[in-house]
């Protein structure tokens, strides 16, 4: 029987625990790689990329985790966890950090600034509207968020962000002309999906909006039934009343 992993190192694992379990699935924390072999699909939670991977690296953890993405494995990576899935990581120190790889994507990996740059922005998102109901747009919470700034031909692009002007343009007395000449707006990736690889520069996991965990498990399962695995089921929490019609907000357990 298979269960849903959680990469436990460093960063919201807890919170993505507790999204799971609002769905009435059990994740499990992983922190050695023969863990590994008893899950049949891996969430990598957000956090500090290179403090993750210096984890990884002190746990032996990188080869079981690229082997377990070579296997075709569901694997899903928010924010650092996007950075360690991407098979290149640019905007970080000489020598860099080691990453995963499999996801055929370059990520920059603080693209939108420091800690104090952090946001929050309603996405489009009609691939999981189309798969999961509800609006068609989604929460992202991005903290020191990486983006995505090229894609491969495999690689499916589920949602974009794009930048607002003001980020782009200059602060001095010629904003009014250049906003006349009206500067093209850049749009940066911040959802794709490759496969069973799926990576979100946001965090789903600090709002009460289920549906790309939900997501992930559909991925997961119909990954899984090629191999007639199961996930394990926990008993659901139902969300309170407030909870269903206030659903984007963050949520912090
Ligand atoms: N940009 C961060 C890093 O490099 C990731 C931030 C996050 O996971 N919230 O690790």
């Amino acid at each position: 029987m298979a269960v849903v992993g959680v990469l436990a190192l460093q960063g919201s694992f807890n919170e993505h625990i507790a999204a799971l379990r609002r769905l009435g699935v059990k994740g499990v924390e992983i922190r050695k790689p023969e863990q590994l072999q008893s899950i049949s699909s891996l969430i990598i939670p957000g956090g500090e990329s290179t403090t993750m991977a210096k984890l990884a690296e002190f746990h032996n953890l990188f080869p079981s985790l690229r082997e377990f993405v070579q296997m075709g494995r569901p694997v899903w990576g928010t924010c650092a966890g996007l950075i360690f899935l991407a098979n290149k990581a640019v905007g970080q120190k000489e020598g860099g950090q080691e990453l995963v790889g499999g996801l055929d994507c370059t990520v920059h990996r603080n693209y939108f600034g420091s800690q104090i740059q952090s946001f929050e922005a309603e996405l489009l998102v009609p691939e999981l509207a189309s798969k999961e109901g509800g609006p068609d747009t989604f929460r992202g919470v991005f903290i020191r968020a990486p983006a995505i700034l090229e894609v491969g031909p495999e690689v499916e692009v589920l949602a974009d962000y794009p930048i607002p002007s003001k980020q782009v343009l200059y602060s001095s007395s010629a904003v009014e002309i250049q906003e006349e000449y009206a500067v093209p707006e850049k749009k940066v990736i911040v959802a794709v999906k490759q496969g069973n690889l799926l990576g979100t520069a946001f965090h789903p996991e600090l709002t009460a909006d289920t549906r790309w965990h939900s997501y992930f498990l559909k991925m997961a399962s119909e990954a899984g039934e090629e191999t007639s695995n199961t996930i394990v089921a926990v008993s659901r929490v139902s969300p309170s009343s407030d909870q269903q019609t206030r659903y984007d907000l963050p949520i912090f357990q």
